[in-house]
C-alpha cells in the first residue's frame, strides 16, 4: 500500500509553495487508495509553536485535504536516540567541536582558494584526549554523519535518474550541540517506522535525499521512492515575489480565494493537461500521476488563478455561499445574476452597491433615457422583458447595437460590462429601473 507524508515544520503557516507539496502527496495517496500521514517536524524547540500546528491543521481542513494519521517528531526522541546509538556504534556518527564562526572562517578560506566549501572532517582526527580536553572546557559537541564519498544514484519519479556525488557534500549535522535532532535524521527514522513508500517534496531537497539514502542504509533499511517536484516561479521565471511567495494560505483565504481554486490551480501546474475546475478535491485525483509532472519550474500566474476562482464561484449555488456573504438585502436573488461576473466572493458586494445603492447616472443620454422610460413596461418583469423593451426603444430612437445597449447598461448597472441584462431587469424591478433612468 502506498504511504506518503506531508512534513511541515511548525515554525510558520503553510504558504503556496508547501501547499503544492501537501497536495501532490495527498493526490498520490488518494489516487492509489493509499494512506496520508501528517507529520510535524517540530524538533526545533525554539521556533516550533503550537499555534502553527493548529493553524496548519485548520488550513488543511479548510482545503478539504484529509489525513489518516498524525505524528510529532518531538514525541519520537526515544527512537532517534536508538538510531543515534546505532550510528555511533557503526562509526557513522562523529562528534565535532567547531563553532559556527570557525566553520565560516574555513569556508571563506576554501572559497578564496576556489575549493568547494565542504566540511574538512578535521574533527575525525581528534584523539580521545583532545575531545576530553574540549569537553572539559565546556564545549558540547554537535554530531555529523560520515558520508560514504561516492556517487549516490536514485530514480526520481519526476526527475528521472539522478546522480549526486557525495564527495561534493559536507557530512551533514544530525544532532545539534544542545542535543536536539535535525529533521534529517528524524525524517529517515520516521519514514522507516511508518513504512513510507514515497517521499514527495520540493527539488530543493534533492541533495538531502542523497544524504538520507545513505542514512537509510546505515540504519539497515531501504530508502523509499523519491519524487522531487519543481519550485514555483513568477511569470518571468524568477523567484516568486515576496508578496505571493510568502503569502500564507490564510492570507490567500482572506484575499477571497476559494480552496477549490487553489487546489485546482496547483494540481494543474507543471503539466500540460487542463483540469476542469471543481470545488471537490477528490475530483482532482482522476488521471493524477507523478510522472506527468515536468521538472521545469512551474509558473504561477495570478490571472490564471483568478480565472479558476471565477469559474468555481460561477458554479456554486446560493446555499453553498450564503453563510459567507454579507447579510445584505436581495442577496439570494442577486447571487444567480452576478455569480458569473465575479472573481472573488466579496465582489458580490460591489455589485450589490452598484445595482441597489444610491447612484447618479454616469453618462446621461437624455433622448435615449427618456424613450427608455417612456417604453418601460409595467410589472411583472420577466427574462423576456429586456428584449421586448429594447426593441421598442430601438424603434422609437433608431438606435441599435452598442449605441443602444451600452448607455442602458451603464445607466442601470453603473458598469460597462457585467451580468445578463435580461436577468438584471427583474432583479431591479420597475421602480428602481425608472429612477436609474431619471424618472
Ligand atoms: N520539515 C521538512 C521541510 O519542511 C520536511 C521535508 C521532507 O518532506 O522530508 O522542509
Amino acid at each position: 500500500m502506498t504511504r506518503v507524508r506531508f512534513a511541515p515544520s511548525p515554525t510558520g503557516h503553510i504558504h503556496i509553495g508547501n501547499l503544492r507539496t501537501a497536495l501532490l502527496n495527498w493526490l498520490h495517496a488518494r489516487s492509489t487508495k493509499g494512506s496520508f500521514l501528517l507529520r510535524f517536524d517540530d524538533t526545533d524547540r525554539e521556533r516550533s509553536r503550537q499555534e502553527y500546528i493548529d493553524g496548519i491543521k485548520e488550513d488543511l481542513a479548510w482545503l478539504g485535504l484529509d489525513y489518516d494519521e498524525t505524528a510529532f517528531q518531538s514525541k519520537r526522541i526515544e527512537k532517534y536516540n536508538q538510531a543515534r546509538d546505532l550510528l555511533i556504534a557503526s562509526g557513522r556518527l562523529y562528534p565535532c567541536y567547531e563553532t559556527s564562526e570557525e566553520l565560516e572562517k574555513k569556508r571563506k578560506i576554501q572559497r578564496a582558494q576556489s575549493i568547494p566549501p565542504v566540511y574538512d572532517r578535521a574533527a575525525l582526527k581528534l584523539s580521545l584526549s583532545d575531545r576530553e580536553r574540549l569537553e572539559a572546557g565546556g564545549i558540547k559537541p554537535h554530531w555529523r554523519f560520515l558520508l560514504d564519498q561516492k556517487p549516490i544514484k536514485f530514480h526520481d519519479a519526476i526527475r528521472g535518474d539522478v546522480t549526486i556525488d557525495a564527495g561534493s557534500l559536507s557530512d551533514p549535522v544530525l544532532i545539534r550541540a544542545d542535543g536536539s535532532y535535525l529533521y534529517t535524521l528524524g525524517s529517515v527514522v520516521d519514514d522507516l517506522d511508518f513504512n513510507i513508500t514515497h517521499v514527495i517534496r520540493g527539488d530543493d531537497h534533492e541533495s538531502n535525499s542523497a544524504v538520507q539514502i545513505q542514512i537509510f542504509e546505515a540504519l539497515g533499511g531501504h530508502a523509499p521512492a523519491f519524487a522531487h517536484h519543481s519550485m514555483l516561479v513568477d511569470e518571468h521565471g524568477g523567484p516568486l515575489s515576496k508578496r505571493l511567495g510568502s503569502l500564507s494560505l490564510r492570507g490567500l483565504r482572506e484575499e477571497g480565494y476559494e480552496p477549490g481554486a487553489l487546489l485546482c490551480y496547483l494540481a494543474q501546474l507543471g503539466h500540460g493537461e487542463q483540469i476542469e475546475p471543481t470545488a471537490h478535491a477528490l475530483n482532482l485525483t482522476k488521471g493524477f500521476r507523478l510522472d506527468r509532472l515536468s521538472k521545469a519550474p512551474a509558473r504561477l500566474l495570478v490571472n490564471e488563478l483568478d480565472q479558476i476562482n471565477a469559474r468555481i464561484l460561477a458554479g456554486l449555488e446560493f446555499e453553498e455561499v450564503a453563510h459567507r456573504l454579507a447579510p445584505l438585502e436581495n442577496m439570494s436573488e442577486l447571487w444567480p445574476v452576478v455569480r458569473g461576473n465575479i472573481t472573488k466572493l466579496q465582489d458580490v458586494e460591489k455589485w450589490h452597491d452598484l445595482l441597489f445603492g444610491p447612484r447618479v447616472v454616469e453618462k446621461p443620454e437624455a433622448d435615449l433615457l427618456f424613450a427608455a422610460l417612456d417604453k418601460l413596461p409595467s410589472m411583472p418583469f420577466t427574462q423576456e422583458t429586456w428584449s421586448s423593451w429594447t426593441a421598442a426603444i430601438s424603434q422609437a430612437t433608431g438606435l441599435k447595437g452598442k449605441k443602444l445597449f451600452m448607455p442602458l447598461r451603464l445607466a442601470l448597472t453603473g458598469a460597462d460590462k457585467g451580468p445578463e441584462m435580461a436577468q438584471v431587469l427583474p432583479l431591479l424591478g420597475r421602480e428602481l429601473v425608472a429612477s436609474r433612468l431619471g424618472g
